[in-house]
């Protein structure tokens, strides 16, 4: 996978809370050259959620994706699959991923000229509040805050940029920014 044959790749990481979803919605509304991957996963969907939100798979089905190669990057996060299918964007568009920090370091080890943003929480409260927001039970809050902890630094320590989350309008701003400047670099060189 390299970028002259397609496009440049962003993966937007972060721990869970930190507002990733909504992030890369407004980034895709923004710029019309961004595609984004529709991930696979075998969680099953949470009330409210769209229907479209994944591709809500069962693991005989993710499994059998696995053995035939479809899968850029997966990882088992949480007790459930996660994966990202091979990319095909249309011509010209560039691709983005929202995928937790294992994926992340999958993708950019296969390719090195991926772009790697990860998002920060402004604080642990309002990370909390969030994820307490989803409904999920109180158990698996406190298990995606202590899963959250670990991948802070090692998502920190792997990204382009860190981006802290305070404002949406301002993270999609700036997000926004550095991927117009990293197309420019890369055209450039
Ligand atoms: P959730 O269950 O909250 O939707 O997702 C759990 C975590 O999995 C989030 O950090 C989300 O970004 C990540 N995730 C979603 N899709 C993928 C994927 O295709 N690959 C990987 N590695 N992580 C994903």
């Amino acid at each position: 996978m390299s970028d002259n044959d397609h496009g440049l790749v962003i993966v937007v990481s972060g721990p869970g809370g930190v507002g990733k979803s909504t992030i890369v919605d407004e980034l895709v509304k923004k710029d019309l050259q961004l595609w984004l991957s529709r991930s696979w996963t075998t969680r099953e969907c949470r009330q409210g959620e769209a229907a479209d939100a994944y591709k809500f798979v069962t693991r005989q089905q993710f499994e059998q994706h696995i053995a035939d190669g479809g899968f850029l990057e997966w990882t088992s996060f949480l007790g459930n699959f996660y994966g990202t299918p091979t990319p095909n964007p249309p011509a010209g568009k560039d691709t983005v991923l929202e995928i937790e920090v294992d994926g992340a370091q999958q993708v950019k080890q296969l390719n090195a000229d991926a772009l790697l943003l990860f998002v920060l929480p402004p604080s642990r409260q309002e990370q909390k509040a969030r994820l307490r927001g989803r409904g999920d039970p109180e158990q698996k809050v406190e298990k995606r805050l202590r899963k959250a902890e670990e991948e802070e630094p090692v998502g920190k320590a792997i990204a382009d940029y860190v981006i802290v989350n305070d404002d949406l309008g301002s993270t999609v701003a700036e997000m926004s920014r550095i991927i117009i400047f990293e197309r420019k670099q890369r055209h450039d060189r």
